[in-house]
């Protein structure tokens, strides 16, 4: 089974229960919302299916939430679809206009107070550039870059601009409600500049009583990539949007930008996802391209929790055999992990807090006997997750009584959660633990199973046990 995870975008190719059902038997972990195009109804019809299906397959699947976040768009134009041809001029207005090629409106006009004479307006995800020639208190007046076209609503990104949209907008805070309200897993906040907007909404969170939801940053402007640390802190995991962030920084930049984040996220125990184009000709045809494929096993290197599926799952013709595809390519290149040398790589420190140093040695012990499963009993889902951030060779099962501890593990590297009853006593975790990893994995006599979890459960509130069992019979 691939430790690697995989999550994907619904929209118009997939949201029927069918194409849902089969996306999770293929390898689908995590199910994302992405609420820039999608409204409240559709929304909880999605989350209600998935709830249905996991339950018909007594299965895990999380849920992801996308807020939109501060964005800007072109206005409505008079065509769909309009060209703009280099050299030529046109003017961004302030008041609300129906656009043509000559003159066109945003959906915040207030921002053309804080863009300056020289910077550039980039729009249509980068197919058009522009650049300000004058401006007057309403107006900007632009000459047009290269040939290309503009659609209505679609987005605006101006790159060098000094100024701090207001993050939370009365629709994020919609949606985070409706998020807490619909119990779902993750909320990726859109468009981050600073960790300020990740407190915003943590406060939220905690105005709305929800312990459960985690946040994961998208990190898709330069500002982000600035702040990343302040961000990380705050953040329970980050996503490496390369959609809009190949719109404000350097394409070149990329890779590089990627393998430094991913990095710092598993230094600092926090999820992260490779997100956007991972296999974007599978919108239209049934075969990626090569160096599609080598971008996907490449994301697993650079250790990622999880890589994204987004227009290929949501809006192509082949959401299904995309799920299929990079479930391969996973499987492919994480044959080829060198495990020991990652957890050397993680022994940087000497001195470990209990948890920490019993899930070190927990992955450790698993890589010398080269047992076949870690699992994990865990009441809060931190004890799995330590495990998983040091990346054993082992897959992770991560067993609790907790619904919501179960669904919280379904991004994280390797975890395979598995709800089981309360168990009371050492021998039941460790009898539930070895039947759970052979009810998941066909093991063999002698098979070893590493299991780590706590006891008493009234008095102790950290993992405190490992246990090495061999398989009989
Ligand atoms: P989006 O974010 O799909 O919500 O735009 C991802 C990205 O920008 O890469
Ligand atoms: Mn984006």
């Amino acid at each position: 089974m691939n430790k690697t995870k995989i999550i994907a975008t619904i929209g118009p190719s997939s949201k029927s229960k069918e194409v849902i059902k089969n996306m999770i038997t293929e390898g689908v972990d995590v199910i994302r919302i992405n609420m820039s195009h999608s409204s409240f109804d559709d929304a909880k019809d999605v989350i209600l299916k998935v709830r249905e299906i996991n339950r018909e397959l007594n299965n895990v699947t999380g849920i992801m939430i996308d807020i939109k976040g501060p964005e800007i768009r072109l206005t409505n134009l008079e065509k769909n679809k309009i060209k703009l041809e280099a050299g030529n001029t046109i003017r961004i207005v302030k008041n609300n206009v129906v656009g043509n090629s000559e003159i066109v409106s945003l959906t915040l006009p207030d921002v053309i107070d804080y863009i300056k004479m020289g910077e550039r307006l980039v729009i249509n995800d980068g197919s058009i550039e522009l650049n300000v020639l004058s401006k007057t208190s309403d107006t900007l007046i632009c000459e047009i870059k290269n040939d290309g076209y503009i659609k209505s609503f679609c987005s605006v990104n101006i790159p060098d601009a000094d100024f701090n949209l207001r993050f939370l907008s009365e629709f994020d805070r919609e949606t985070i409600k409706f998020a807490v309200m619909m119990g779902v897993d993750y909320v990726a906040l859109s468009h981050v500049k600073d960790q300020m907007d990740v407190l915003d909404i943590n406060d939220l969170l905690i105005e709305l009583s929800d312990d459960h939801i985690q946040i994961i940053s998208k990190i898709e402007n330069k500002n982000a990539i600035d702040e990343i640390k302040n961000i990380l802190k705050v953040s329970d995991g980050v996503m490496i949007a390369r959609g809009d962030l190949g719109i404000d920084i350097e394409l070149a930049k990329i890779p590089s930008v990627q393998k430094k984040i991913a990095n710092m996220a598993k230094e600092s125990g926090k999820i992260c996802i490779i997100a956007t184009e991972m296999l974007s000709s599978m919108q239209d045809s049934p075969r990626p391209t090569r160096a599609e494929v080598s971008d996907v096993a490449n994301a697993v290197l650079d250790g990622t929790d999880a890589v994204m599926l987004s227009s290929e799952t949501a809006v192509g013709k082949y959401p299904i055999e995309t799920v299929v595809t990079i479930n391969n390519i996973i499987n492919e290149i994480e044959k080829e992990i060198d495990y020991n040398s990652l957890l050397l790589e993680y022994n940087r420190k000497e001195k470990l807090a209990i948890p920490d140093a019993i899930s070190y040695s927990a992955v450790d012990c698993a890589n010398r006997v080269n047992a076949s499963v870690i699992v994990c009993s865990t009441l809060s889902g931190k004890t799995a997750k330590k495990i998983s951030n040091c990346r054993p060779s082992a897959s992770v099962i991560a067993i609790s009584p907790d619904e919501k501890t179960v669904s919280s593990l379904t991004i994280n590297y390797g975890i395979i959660p598995v709800k089981v009853p309360m168990l009371d006593s050492t021998d039941e975790i460790i009898r539930v633990s070895v039947k759970t990893a052979k009810d998941v994995f066909k093991l063999k006599e002698k098979d070893r199973v590493v299991v780590v979890g706590s006891f008493p459960l009234e008095t102790v509130s950290y993992t405190n046990f490992i246990r090495i069992e061999e398989i009989k019979e």
